[in-house]
């Protein structure tokens, strides 16, 4: 499913506050983590993403007014700057609760990233 930025603001406001349950915890980060290489995703279902195949290549330009980098925990969420325009939302199957994840390509590695879908950071 493609999602527009008012999708993903409202899984943030309707999801993004309670706290991860149980199984979903170990994978809930404030910033931008790898994502742990031991573990299933099969506990996560994919929502949509933001940026369909066949669209025009997002920006690689990031949004960092109050002068975070792209891992800090507090950087925004600012779905028209990378990473976030070529995001996916994902939800805990068991608790609904929303992560964004991305896949980094370098030269010769890919790098999965999942993050916290925080309300509370997001810039639409
Ligand atoms: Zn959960």
């Amino acid at each position: 499913m493609k999602l527009y930025p008012d999708d993903v603001l409202r899984i943030a406001e309707q999801q993004g506050r309670q706290p991860p349950c149980q199984a979903c915890a170990p994978l809930a980060c404030a910033g931008w983590d790898s994502f742990p290489g031991t573990r299933s995703d099969a506990g996560l279902m994919r929502v949509g993403g933001l940026w369909a195949p066949g669209e025009d290549e997002p920006t690689l330009e990031e949004h960092h007014p109050a002068g975070t980098h792209q891992w800090s925990p507090q950087a925004p969420i600012a779905l028209a700057y990378h990473p976030a325009n070529r995001c996916e939302v994902w939800q805990c199957r068991a608790c609904g609760h929303p992560f964004l994840r991305y896949t980094e390509y370098g030269g010769y590695y890919e790098d999965a990233c999942i993050r916290d879908l925080n309300p509370d950071l997001l810039v639409v």
